[in-house]
């Protein structure tokens, strides 16, 4: 699982690491997946992303499978979950921009 949090200042960044080399990975990264040889997904799916075609090739070399691995862009990964989830970002965006604004009011309050 390559998804993780920085703190940055007093803010908490959201990133995906490349599980093969440690880069940030971008929207040209990949989400892997297992596919069976009937072109079923595997019911077994550990999350793994990697920053770009050079570290989807050195992964799946250095993790051979009974499966083979199924590379998906990650920003079609990401854009489909989104979708399925039914989230909308820009109103997601807006509830957290309005709730750090409460914070920093709570706490630049007098006591
Ligand atoms: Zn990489």
């Amino acid at each position: 699982m390559a998804f993780t949090l920085t703190l940055n200042g007093e803010y908490l960044r959201p990133e995906i690491v490349c599980d093969q080399c440690g880069a940030a990975v971008a929207a040209g990264g990949f989400h892997l997946s297992r596919l069976d040889y009937d072109h079923s997904l595997s019911p077994d799916q550990p999350a793994h992303q990697v920053c770009g075609e050079a570290c989807y090739e050195a992964f799946a070399d250095a993790r051979p499978l009974d499966e083979e691995w199924f590379a998906i862009p990650l920003d079609a990964y990401l854009a489909n979950l989104i979708n399925a989830l039914d989230i909308d970002p820009e109103a997601v965006l807006a509830r957290e921009r309005a709730l750090t604004v409460t914070e920093h009011t709570r706490d630049e309050a007098p006591e």
